[in-house]
């Protein structure tokens, strides 16, 4: 009793888990993904400072895996809770990693002799991994997972394996914990961006989304860095990004701003041209919104680079032989133009995680229509949620960036620590 379990390590829950545990109340981490760390792992540099994501956030991973009073279930979902604030059960499912985890040293001999390369959920579908792998180099725990979908059984892990760690067969594995309060921090999604097929996402090889392009721009992702155009291989001359798809979109019910999109365009569209001055960058908006501390400045910064910020909304992109057609009018001017990108970037906005509306029922909160949850006010509490005991941190209550989820898993972790304190102390 008087333990706390967070449900999703992304920054918010990892945040939240730290600030916990740094009060001496055990915290029981939940991760879906092999790996703790959530999307901000999958990006390549943060806003307003381009600070590296990845060197902000790799020693929080490895502070929540040292810390004695954090464990970590990975591969793992909530199944059911039951009883109330003070004395919940939470049972989860663990799936199977096919792997030996407290043999395993991470080392990657079978990664380097597994044959098989499948789609990379990490990269965002434009890298491939094994069927043996790490979703990332900076992976917690720093260790494997086998996937039986595309493992074809050739049998060269196995033999490959020092400490005989990958196992043929395994099973999912139930446990019940209890726990004085809960923080739910499942993140968001991006937006599908094939439900707006005016934009051609997947048909058209040189669209791609603004999470895509993250990995891409990444030193460590699949291109090393480089951006390219899918069609050619070839570094594009001239990119444009278009704003708001699936944000901001009352017909298909996304009424709602997603808070970081203009913020990351700006950023990438820099990095770009910090890096490529030549090429013409443009990005399409209805409005931008730069909101927080030094966003402002950053925006100015993108102008003065020579970034275009254009006024209006393509309607939808075709092709050619000559390559991708745009055309767009310049509600400042009324002008119609055509543009010839080659390389067009849609920023994706944010919904809620696709579990969220399972988990909401099996703990028994209530959602917004929007599908984020619902908290107890919109500006005086924003991580409390409607059931008692149950606390709501980072992008599963709304969109937000990272100075802001962070903000909202101390806020959450304040709150579940004062539950579990309680019961500690009566
Ligand atoms: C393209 C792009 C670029 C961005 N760039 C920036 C930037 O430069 N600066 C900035 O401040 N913000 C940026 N953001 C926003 C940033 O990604 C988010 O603010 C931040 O990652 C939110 O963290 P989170 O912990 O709320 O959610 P997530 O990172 O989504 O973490 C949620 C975690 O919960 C897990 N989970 C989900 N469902 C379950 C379940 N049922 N059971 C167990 N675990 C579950 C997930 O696997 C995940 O690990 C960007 C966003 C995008 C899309
Ligand atoms: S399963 Fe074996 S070979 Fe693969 S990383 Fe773990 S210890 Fe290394
Ligand atoms: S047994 Fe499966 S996971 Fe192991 S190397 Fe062969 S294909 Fe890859």
């Amino acid at each position: 009793m008087g333990n706390v379990v967070v449900v999703g390590a992304g920054i918010a829950g990892i945040q939240a888990a730290l600030d916990i545990a740094a009060h001496g109340i055990p915290v029981h981490l939940i991760e879906r993904e092999p790996t703790i760390g959530g999307h901000m792992a999958m990006l390549d540099k943060t806003f307003p400072t381009n600070d590296c994501s990845m060197c902000i956030l790799s020693p929080k991973m490895v502070d929540v895996a040292r810390h004695p009073d954090i464990t970590i279930h990975t591969c793992s979902e909530v199944e059911k809770i039951a009883g109330g604030i003070g004395h919940f059960r939470v049972t989860i499912k663990k799936h199977p990693r096919y792997i030996d985890e407290s043999t395993c040293t991470g080392c990657g001999d079978c990664i380097l002799v597994c044959p098989v390369e499948v789609y990379n959920h990490f990269d965002a579908g434009i890298g491939v991994r094994k069927a043996i792998y790490k979703p990332h180099s900076q992976a917690v725990p720093d260790i494997v997972i086998k996937d039986p979908d595309h493992c074809i059984e050739c049998g060269l892990c196995y033999d490959v394996c020092g400490p005989g760690s990958v196992k043929r067969e395994d099973s999912e594995q139930e446990l019940v914990l209890d726990a004085a309060s809960i923080v739910l921090s499942t993140g968001y999604s991006v937006f599908d961006a094939q439900k707006k097929p005016q934009f051609g996402h997947l048909s058209l090889p040189d669209v791609v989304t603004s999470l895509e392009l993250e990995r891409m721009i990444n030193a460590s992702g699949p291109t090393g860095g480089k951006i390219r155009r899918m069609s050619t291989g070839k570094t594009p001359e001239s990119i444009v990004f278009i704003q708001c798809v699936g944000s901001r979109d009352m017909p298909l019910g996304r009424p709602y701003c997603s808070c970081v999109c203009c913020m990351q365009a700006i950023k990438n569209a820099i990095l770009i041209k910090e890096k490529n001055p030549a090429m013409d960058v443009t990005i399409c908006y209805m409005d931008i919104r730069s909101y927080g501390k030094g966003y402002e400045e950053y925006y100015e910064r993108a102008k003065a680079l020579g970034i275009r910020f254009l006024r209006g909304m393509p309607s939808d992109i075709l092709a050619d032989k000559n390559g991708l057609i745009l055309q767009v009018e310049n509600s400042e001017t009324s002008e119609i133009l055509m543009m010839h990108p080659e390389l067009v970037v849609l920023s994706v906005g944010m919904g809620p995680a696709e579990s969220l509306p399972d988990l909401a029922r099996r703990f028994g909160i209530a959602l917004e229509e929007t599908g984020f949850v619902r908290t107890m006010h919109d500006a005086l509490d924003t991580t409390s949620t409607l059931r008692p005991g149950i606390y709501v941190a980072g992008t599963a209550v709304a969109p937000k960036d990272i100075p802001d989820s962070v903000a909202s898993g101390e806020s959450a972790a304040m709150r579940a620590f004062r539950d579990a304190f309680r019961l500690r102390s009566a």
